[in-house]
């Protein structure tokens, strides 16, 4: 893939081999052992358990806490946080925070963004870091506020050693301990670090092009819940790309998102603290814009166009009802923190209501320009 002028970005030896052998010896290794020796079930239990580590270690650490700030943690928790994302080979906190920091400033911006969808499934899924690319250079100054951790830099200063230690020591010292030396290391060393990666990787490739835009229809980024499986609740990533700053990506109670759950319980065991959630009244407007852009282009598109003018007329007044509601809301939430009288707080939740019910209509109309 060429850069903005043109030329190819000179390869980036280090991480081209890292991703390359990793995966080769996986693929190879980690079935021959398994075919001529077999695999004890602390082996498993250990994958099983470092996969999860290091996946959550990167969603509720590196992702929501660093480069979000979406809530405070104890330093006990940010400890574990770095030693277990260090082992996820991702690049050190600091690095991973302002890289991402940009792609969610300059999302799908081609020249800007380091890992844009735009530039196709390869590219946002792993190529952006084979490559030197100039997008791919770290902009520090996104990251003022993190260079003041005093835990996340000595993580930026001794990642290489921590990050060796973590995917070679770790696993070689669980292997002796549970009498399985080289089972442990392959699956909770070798396979564990593969399938970590991908794992994480689809946020950046899949999340951006397969599922729905509920909340916002003028970026790539999608909601997919099967996508939120593998990703640990990355996968409602349409939510996060608006509301970066909540602590949820799957903010409804049912959606799959282990890294909220996590954090909320974190929260209640005191080690996590000022959980930042969006208002729920903001969501529901935000689905509602994007109904309405959706039925206007629908609208605008359709072949027999001409024949749904009662339609247009009806979206038009809900348009117009949803406007008043959304102002008289902004107002009374000005005054909502010093004032503590129940009327005030009845009038919101009843305009909150007057929302959801407009989305039910919203949908009702939508299904009629089919
Ligand atoms: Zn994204
Ligand atoms: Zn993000």
């Amino acid at each position: 893939m060429t850069d903005i002028s043109g030329k190819v970005a000179p390869r980036n030896w280090t991480t081209t081999l890292m991703f390359a052998l990793t995966f080769a010896a996986a693929a190879i290794l980690v079935p021959w052992y398994g075919f001529w020796q077999g695999y004890s079930a602390a082996a498993w239990i250990w994958f099983g358990l470092l996969v999860v580590a290091n996946e959550m270690s990167i969603t509720c650490g590196y992702h929501r806490l660093y480069a979000h700030a979406s809530y405070e943690a104890h330093p006990v928790l940010k400890v574990v946080y770095l030693l277990f994302g260090a082992m996820a080979l991702q690049n050190s906190a600091l690095l991973w925070a302002a890289g991402h920091r940009v792609h969610h400033k300059h999302i799908d911006d081609n020249e800007r963004d380091p890992y844009s969808a735009g530039r196709g499934f390869w590219f946002s899924h792993i190529g952006w870091m084979l490559r030197e690319y100039p997008s791919g250079v770290p902009d520090l100054s996104t990251v003022r506020d993190l260079q003041r951790d005093k835990l996340l830099m000595l993580q930026h200063r001794f990642y290489l050693p921590i990050a060796l230690t973590m995917n070679i020591g770790l696993p070689l010292l669980l292997g002796w301990l549970s009498g399985d030396l080289w089972g442990v290391f392959l699956l909770a060393g070798l396979l564990r670090l593969v399938v970590s990666h991908h794992f994480t990787f689809f946020i950046n490739s899949l999340a951006h092009m397969w599922g729905t835009k509920p909340y916002n229809e003028e970026n790539t980024a999608r909601d997919n819940g099967l996508i939120a499986v593998l990703t640990f609740g990355e996968g409602y990533h349409n939510f996060h790309h608006m509301f970066a700053h909540d602590y949820r990506n799957g903010v409804r109670w049912w959606q799959f998102d282990p890294s909220k759950w996590f954090i909320s319980i974190m929260g209640a065991l005191g080690l996590a603290k000022r959980l930042k959630r969006v208002p729920w009244f903001k969501i529901q407007r935000a689905l509602l814009d994007a109904q309405f852009m959706r039925a206007h282009r629908q609208l605008a598109e359709h072949p027999r166009r001409a024949q749904f003018e009662h339609l247009r007329h009806r979206i038009a007044e809900e348009y117009e009802a949803f406007v008043k509601v959304v102002a008289e809301w902004s107002q009374l939430r000005e005054h909502w923190i010093e004032d503590t009288r129940s009327a005030l707080h009845a009038r919101l939740r009843e305009l909150e209501s007057h929302l959801q019910l407009q989305i039910r209509r919203m949908r009702i109309l939508q299904a009629q320009i089919a």
